[in-house]
């Protein structure tokens, strides 16, 4: 940031004076540590993430500002994010919900065992694994197995699911 302390250090000779408050002269220290406007502006931002912002010096405030959000300098509470982004305008794009599926699982025959398969890809052919689970007549847990079938095509998978 070119301030007046800096375009002094390169050789420019000008008068110092703070824009924000007219008091100090413009360095970086000043402007982001020590100048009441400044001070003012982070105790703001602070009350508004309901977090301690530390101003001791660059570093320490530059925790804050190179996280790019300070969300994750909070509780960690969705809702304390929810409300920053809300305070902000910041539209939030939700993903869309899953899908949920009743599924009923029906005991087999006495001294049967049962092998509900499934798979799934990410396009076709795409990245693609396959899973299985081994139950006897009670509904108890015998095995299971998982597989990853690199990239296949809906055909391959609905293959070895039923395998
Ligand atoms: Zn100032």
């Amino acid at each position: 940031m070119p301030t007046d302390e800096i375009l002094a250090a390169r050789g420019m000779q000008l008068p110092s004076m703070c824009c924000l408050c007219n008091k100090d002269s413009e360095t970086t220290n000043h402007l982001f540590l020590e100048c009441q406007f400044s001070l003012a502006l982070w105790n703001w931002l602070a009350a508004i993430i309901n977090h301690r912002i530390d101003v001791s010096s660059l570093s320490t405030l530059w925790q804050v500002t190179s996280v790019g959000n300070c969300t994750r300098l909070t509780d960690g509470s969705s809702i304390s994010d929810f409300e920053i982004l809300k305070f902000f305008k910041i539209e939030i794009h939700q993903s869309r919900p899953a899908k949920i599926v009743e599924v009923l699982w029906s005991p087999t025959l006495n001294g049967w065992y049962k092998c509900n398969t499934g798979g799934t890809s990410m396009g076709n052919p795409g990245p693609a694994a396959c899973a299985g689970v081994f139950r006897n007549y009670k509904g108890e847990f015998l095995g299971c197995f998982a597989k990853n079938l690199g990239i296949a095509n809906a055909y391959l998978l609905k293959s070895w699911e039923l395998l």
